[in-house]
């Protein structure tokens, strides 16, 4: 596990407006040697850097596009960074500006733990009968067992259609590792919800009784993203009593009973087409990151955009990305010195690569995303 070290004390004395010169001068001199990706999440002082925005996956592809492109630096989080290591194309490197910026979804399925839970459903199913498939939001180490045990990975845009492929071969799924996101996509595809139980990596047997695990259609790992768990039905309640017509729409990392009662759910590029496409006037309340939707409420003047929840919701590990920590990477690089370097081993980003080309080729249409280097 690599740490964060902290930046030089001089980064203390300098104010925003000097470090965005900086950053704008560098980047002009680096020209089209370097690309920088912004999640959605990130907060404006880096977003403004951005030369491409979007999800994690949507990010990755863009940049292993960009082949003269010695450096990805990318403003997101540790496993988006990983995933632009498994895409990238020949000696690309990927910078992550500040190494504490990890994922609580992504950090409750350690691998250890999942190929102990993966061996005790092989004593209680028949391996053969169950896929494992994954979120984008976990390890590559997580992708890479997927990937060597039959499985895939799957984004927030064509989780359906990964779970259908699972479904089609016969098999069961075990869902990693967000355990809101599996729930509201089965049960969509008419799984009810006793046929999903919750493993709990900290309980013997996921704290489930065996005939649970063996009558389940998709076990469901026990995690959840810190940010949309905290969205709430009685916020759904609020925001319509307060501003009568409004549209409620969240994405599918928040709890189904929240899921339930909002008019639309789906990824965050959904969400912003949603959002952008209805007309003048529209009201939404959108269950998302905050930085998010104060962006969407920014671009879309003409339409009334809050946040569904009443607090500030938040990445604090996506917040970790600043314009400081951005700086110091740039100038370093620079002067020759690599700071922040993610690194994938080559037979883990090998097998992610795998899981990640049966969720290309189970989405005939790619959900809008292609994989030209997984082969
Ligand atoms: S919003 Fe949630 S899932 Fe996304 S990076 Fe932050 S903690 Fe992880």
């Amino acid at each position: 596990m690599q740490f964060q070290t902290p930046l030089p004390e001089r980064f203390n004395r300098m104010d925003m407006k000097e470090m965005a010169s900086r950053v704008s001068s560098l980047r002009s001199e680096f020209g089209n040697r370097l690309v920088i990706l912004c999640h959605h999440y990130q907060k404006d002082e880096v977003f403004e850097f951005a030369d491409y925005t979007g999800d994690s996956y949507k990010l990755s592809q863009l940049a292993s596009e960009r082949e003269e492109a010695e450096t990805i630096v990318f403003c997101g989080v540790h496993f988006m960074a990983e995933s632009a290591d498994i895409l990238k194309k020949g000696d690309q490197r990927v910078i992550l500006p500040d190494l504490g910026a990890g994922c609580s979804m992504a950090d409750m399925a350690d691998i250890d733990q999942v190929e102990e839970c993966w061996e005790t459903l092989a004593n209680l199913v028949d391996p053969l009968d169950i896929l494992p498939i994954t979120y984008m939001n976990s390890s590559a180490a997580i992708k890479a067992l997927c990937g060597r045990e039959g499985g895939a990975v799957c984004t927030s845009s064509n989780a359906e259609t990964v779970f259908q492929w699972a479904f089609d071969q016969g098999k069961r799924i075990l869902f990693l590792p967000d355990e809101h996101l599996g729930r509201n996509v089965g049960w969509e595809m008419g799984v009810r919800l006793d046929e999903m139980p919750v493993y709990d990596p900290h309980q013997e047997f996921g704290g489930c009784a065996a005939d649970e695990l063996r009558d389940a259609k998709v076990i469901l790992w026990k995690g959840h993203c810190s940010v949309h768990g905290r969205f709430l039905p009685e916020h759904v309640d609020r925001m319509r009593e307060t501003y009568p017509g409004i549209r409620v729409i969240v994405h599918p990392e928040c709890r189904y009973e929240v899921v339930q009662k909002a008019d639309d759910w789906g990824s965050t590029e959904k969400i912003i087409r949603e959002v952008t496409a209805s007309p003048p006037g529209s009201k939404w309340a959108v269950g998302t990151e905050q930085h998010l939707v104060d962006r969407l409420a920014a671009q879309n003047s003409d339409k009334e955009v809050y946040s569904l929840s009443g607090f500030v919701c938040q990445c604090a590990t996506m917040y970790r990305i600043d314009l400081p920590h951005l700086l110091w990477v740039l100038e370093n690089l620079a002067e020759g010195e690599v700071k922040n370097q993610i690194t994938v081993p080559p037979d883990e980003a090998e097998w992610a690569r795998v899981a990640l080309r049966r969720m290309l080729d189970s989405s005939p249409a790619g959900a809008g995303l292609s994989l030209s280097r997984v082969d």
